[in-house]
């Protein structure tokens, strides 16, 4: 499980920022331009030019910044497993 923050939810509160949520460091701001809603902003996020995100790559789905979201605006999702291309492998097995 990866953490993720809904941005169209994320009021910018930075409670979520302190350094005592995240023990991996995960959550951070970015500039905009990584950032994909799906809806347009209603929280006035894209005047910022930042948002808060988190790297997937040092979450480790501990699940604490969760309880510190005022906005319920961070979830849990399953990680994607990548599938792997054409399902076979050129290897000779010997016996
Ligand atoms: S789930 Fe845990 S490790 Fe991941 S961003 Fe939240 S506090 Fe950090
Ligand atoms: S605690 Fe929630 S609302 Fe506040 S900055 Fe973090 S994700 Fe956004």
């Amino acid at each position: 499980m990866k953490a993720k923050i809904i941005h169209e939810k994320c009021t910018m509160c930075q409670a979520c920022l302190d350094l005592e949520v995240c023990p991996k460091g995960a959550i951070d701001t970015v500039p905009l331009l990584k950032i994909t809603c799906q809806t347009p902003c209603n929280r006035g996020t894209c005047f910022s030019g930042f948002a808060f995100d988190i790297d997937k790559n040092l979450c480790d789905g501990c699940g604490t910044c969760l309880k510190v979201c005022p906005q319920n605006a961070i979830i849990l999702i399953e990680e994607k497993i990548p599938e792997r291309r054409g399902g076979k492998s050129n290897a000779t097995l010997r016996v």
